[in-house]
């Protein structure tokens, strides 16, 4: 009798998954966020409608260790006090690492004061701030970020566990040092707000987006006005012939 033949299935050392692919608006996509599964489970962006389609992804008050903010725009980071706070009501003990810009626990401490007063003080866990340097590192992460042009500060993020790696724009148009960052990235998930029109120093369009498609192995085009997102039969006519180019819906796996 043969035994059954069981296929080789190789498992990827750094998975991530699309929680959210909207812009800031959109009554139907969750602000843009990605999640990476690793030997930790790092949050990329927390907008205010992010929290509901991460704790259907998985709601293990341990889940995350840690979740880096690009920049302090509501759709990026106002989801990290039902967070925050459904860890506390859930019993988590574990240390929570946020990571962004240097004013970041002071915005917290202010958040968390209007939105739940006096539970900062009542969590059983601590949270451990980090400044985002231009690199670091976070369990087997390692972490590089570098600035676009955006109406507020904006750092863009490339992590890589040493095998492959996923670059994500956060908001904001391409300076030289983000189009260095995002060079060679297995995925690279990138801000394209209109189809051919860029806002000056604010967001990017599908168009100029579409020139990184030779120099990264995937491209996914998030964070669009809501209505040109809607259009799926332009979007499908914009990004025919670009095979590495994906419009990803939440929960889509980012293939590395
Ligand atoms: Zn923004």
């Amino acid at each position: 009798m043969f035994l059954a033949f069981k296929p080789f299935s190789p498992i990827l050392p750094v998975r991530a998954t699309f929680i959210g692919t909207g812009e800031a608006f959109d009554e139907r996509l969750p602000n843009t966020s990605v999640l990476i599964e690793s030997k930790i489970n790092l949050l990329l962006d927390c907008g205010y409608s992010v929290p509901r389609s991460l704790w259907s992804r998985n709601s293990g008050k341990d889940f995350l260790e840690a979740i880096y903010i690009t920049h302090f725009h509501a759709d990026h980071y106002f989801g990290l006090v039902p967070i925050i706070t459904r860890m506390w009501e859930s019993g988590r003990t574990k240390k929570l690492t946020l990571i962004g810009q240097k004013d970041l626990k002071e915005r917290i401490g202010n958040m968390m004061a209007l939105g739940y007063p006096g539970f900062l003080d009542r969590l059983k866990f601590k949270i451990a701030f980090k400044k985002a340097s231009v690199r670091f590192r976070i369990g087997d992460l390692s972490i590089k970020t570098a600035q676009t042009q955006h109406s507020v500060k904006n750092l863009a993020v490339r992590v890589s566990d040493g095998k492959k790696s996923l670059s994500y724009s956060g908001d904001g148009v391409p300076t030289e040092e983000s189009c260095a960052l995002y060079e060679s990235s297995d995925a690279l998930v990138h801000d394209s707000f209109l189809l051919d029109k860029t806002i000056p120093g604010v967001h990017p369009c599908i168009r100029d987006v579409l020139t990184f498609s030779p120099f990264v192995k995937k491209l996914y085009l998030v964070h669009m006005q809501r209505d040109l997102r809607r259009n799926k039969r332009l979007l499908s006519k914009v990004t025919n012939g670009f095979a590495n180019v994906h419009v990803p819906d939440a929960m889509d796996k980012i293939m590395l």
